[in-house]
């Protein structure tokens, strides 16, 4: 079903089915605000699943083979989830990749003030965001603050119904006439991402009182100082659950949709897998995406080979040209969001060659910007072999660019992947307002990805 209205075409049995995966999906979204917290309710999940820690199968030297299940928990914020096939690994496996990092703004190492009455946490923001959209809209932190001790302090303010928010602030329209003057871009400038998170002074103190007073509130409740903000990793993310939107219900308002949209039905469809599979299934869970994949927990690390290495040795398969063989015969479909048309701005989009919200899971051939430039380019042998897959298990899927040529661009994690000579495609969903502070999609989209991928683990390779 290609290019047709999803909703149209799906089947009354499946509606509910449906339901209950965008409940269990918003579920996942509100619980993981951050890498770290998708990280953990992953690892809960697998261990609910009977995945075992692939690190206690490695110390154990623990023989493993066809049908174990196993998960690999990278430094708490990207993660893999394996379950070995019939097959030797060696003949590649199947695999489905996203990343777990949204767009967010991030408190500095140094960022506790008080100025003029406010007490202040000082942001350095984090991805592309139009910052003016973040400014008057309650807001939550989380992350974590690490003692000189090495205690882990977990911190999550703002969710709860009784939690105080915080928020940036914004001039007010009477004095904006010059504000108002300014391009997109410069109406709120990065340094102005100051976060309010108090203003009471402190009794009996003259010299920063309300500075004081707020971290007196903080070492009570966490039993944190002010110097454990320079090892803390504390992240500031619209406050509040996800909704159901529109009086249909059809769509989903959620922040991080972008890639958690993808996360979690890879995850899903992994978790979820009955029985043996011919080929090795692999979900891997990335940091890092929205600032290039870079760092230890980014897809350009070596984590992703390492932890392959650590497996296949486990499995009998431990020589290098065997890792290498794996890696080339892999089939990889990099889950990530797609430009959904916006009806409100056509003009940046080519309505040939755009997803749609409604019209099913989406597979982008090539990102990239000015021709092309930094994008994986995939295969149409391997394309064929997906519209097989996607038509014969009856999904509605669609294919897109991000919008028209030149107007913009973007990348994923595909290219990363593509240097071991795999096949790769990025897969995904339209997402309407990427990187806002509240992005929209489609549930029937949610739903028709998750079949897909549960269609790509089981045949694609065969
Ligand atoms: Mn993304
Ligand atoms: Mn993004």
């Amino acid at each position: 079903m290609y290019r047709k209205n999803a909703w149209e075409s799906l089947p009354a049995e499946e509606n509910q089915q449906m339901e209950q995966f965008a409940i269990a999906y918003r579920r996942f979204l509100d619980a993981g605000k951050t890498e770290r917290e998708c990280v953990t309710e992953a690892v809960r999940q697998a261990e609910e699943k009977g995945f075992v820690d692939l690190a206690k199968a490695v110390k154990e030297g623990r023989k493993i083979g066809k049908g174990d299940r196993l998960y690999c928990n990278w430094m708490g914020k990207s993660i893999m989830l394996f379950v070995i096939g019939e097959k030797p690994i060696e003949q590649g496996m199947n695999i489905l990749g996203a990343h777990i990092d949204s767009p967010r703004v991030d408190v500095k190492q140094n960022p506790l003030y008080e100025d003029e009455g406010f007490g202040y946490l000082d942001t350095h923001y984090y991805g592309g965001i139009k910052k003016y959209q973040w400014v008057t809209t309650p807001m939550a932190i989380h992350g974590v603050m690490v003692k000189k001790s090495g205690e882990i302090v977990n911190v999550r303010i703002g969710e709860a119904a009784d939690d105080p928010v915080f928020c940036f602030s914004d001039l007010l329209i009477h004095l904006s006439a010059d504000q108002m003057s300014q391009t997109a871009a410069k109406v709120i400038e990065g340094e102005q991402l100051n976060l309010i998170i108090g203003s009471r002074p402190a009794t009996g103190e003259e010299k920063d009182a309300i500075k004081t007073g707020l971290m007196r509130l903080l070492t009570e409740k966490y039993g944190v100082e002010e110097e454990d903000f320079i090892s803390a990793e504390l992240e500031i993310v619209p406050a509040g659950a996800s909704r159901d939107l529109g009086l249909d219900r059809s769509m989903i308002l959620g922040y991080g949709h972008d890639d958690r949209v993808c996360a979690y039905p890879s995850m899903a469809a992994v978790l979820n897998y009955e029985g043996v599979p011919e080929r090795t299934l692999c979900a891997v869970l990335c940091d890092k995406e929205e600032i290039g994949s870079v760092g230890a927990t980014g897809m350009n690390a070596y984590f992703f080979e390492n932890t392959m290495a650590e497996l296949m040795a486990l499995a009998g398969e431990g020589s290098e040209l065997s890792l290498r063989r794996a890696l080339a015969n892999s089939l990889m479909l990099s889950s990530d969001v797609s430009a959904g048309f916006d009806p409100n701005y056509p003009s940046v989009f080519e309505r040939k060659n755009t997803a749609f919200l409604g019209k099913g899971v989406c597979f982008n051939k090539y990102t990239g910007s000015r021709g092309k430039s930094g994008s994986n380019d995939a295969n149409p042998e391997f394309i064929a072999q997906l519209r097989r897959i996607m038509d014969d298990a009856g999904v509605a899927w669609q294919t897109a660019e991000l919008g028209r040529v030149d107007a913009g661009g973007g990348g994923t994690i595909a290219y990363i992947c593509a240097k071991y000579g795999m096949n790769v495609i990025d897969c995904g969903v339209a997402v309407l307002s990427m990187h806002a502070p509240w992005e929209v999609i489609s549930k029937v989209d949610l739903w028709q990805e998750y079949k897909a991928y549960c269609a790509f683990l089981k045949e694609a390779g065969k």
